[in-house]
């Protein structure tokens, strides 16, 4: 079935990679088949959600059977390009960066940082993770070409700044760390978490919206 990808919600979007590397660990264990219910509570999205974002991709699960794992996982790889790696770079090599270039190596991913930047004469020309350490100000001339997407972990007064450079570099997405609101043009994506924020809007809502 071919599926126009411009037809899949952005919200649905967002939940695939979750959905993805939930079915990935079913299918090593050797499941071939799941029910929304099981997978609602895995991935702790209603299971009515789920059956609606898998009908966009033509997914319609049998009533007793549920859906099959290995199509929905081969449908995952290639909406989400899991069959080629993403490469990354990530600037600000500070204690979150360094736990990022870490994790980096671990199984079932498929973005992968493959170089990263810094400001620090201590920390340029280090390997961290076995990723090298290199001058921010060499970011256009030491760049990837194949590189779309970059990490910001640095501290929230240099960030406009560094958003800058990496759009000059042709940088389209940009996972931002910081707590800045960043200024960027309409053809760059930027998906901002800040820790502390997520973690006080999660206390507000045990407060107020106790489970
Ligand atoms: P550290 O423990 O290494 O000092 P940290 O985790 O406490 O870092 P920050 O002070 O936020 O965090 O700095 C994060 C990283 O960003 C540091 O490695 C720092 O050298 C780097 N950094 C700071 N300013 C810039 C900049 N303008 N461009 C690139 N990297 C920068």
């Amino acid at each position: 079935m071919k599926i126009d990808q411009t037809k899949i919600p952005q919200a649905t979007a967002k939940r695939l990679p979750l959905y993805y590397r939930f079915l990935e660990n079913l299918s090593a264990s050797g499941k071939q088949r799941v029910s929304s219910t099981e997978l609602s509570e895995a991935v702790k999205v209603d299971s009515a959600t789920i059956r609606r974002d898998f009908s966009y991709f033509g997914a319609l699960g049998k009533k007793g059977y549920g859906y099959n794992v290995n199509y929905l996982l081969s449908f995952f790889r290639k909406t989400l390009d899991q069959d080629e790696q993403t490469k990354v770079v990530l600037v600000g090599v500070g204690n979150l960066g360094t736990a990022f270039l870490h994790y980096n190596f671990s199984k079932n991913n498929n973005t992968r940082i493959v170089m990263a930047f810094d400001v620090d004469d201590h920390k340029i020309g280090e390997e961290v993770g076995g990723v090298t350490v290199h001058h921010l100000g060499d970011l256009e001339k030491v760049i990837d070409p194949e590189v779309t997407v970059a990490i910001l972990t640095v501290p929230q007064v240099a960030a406009q700044k560094i958003a800058d450079q990496l759009v000059a570099a042709g940088i389209q997405g940009i996972l931002n760390f910081t707590p800045a609101r960043l200024d960027v043009p309409e053809t760059v994506r930027v998906h901002h978490i800040d820790l502390s924020v997520e973690l006080q809007a999660l206390v507000y809502f045990l407060k107020h919206y106790p489970v």
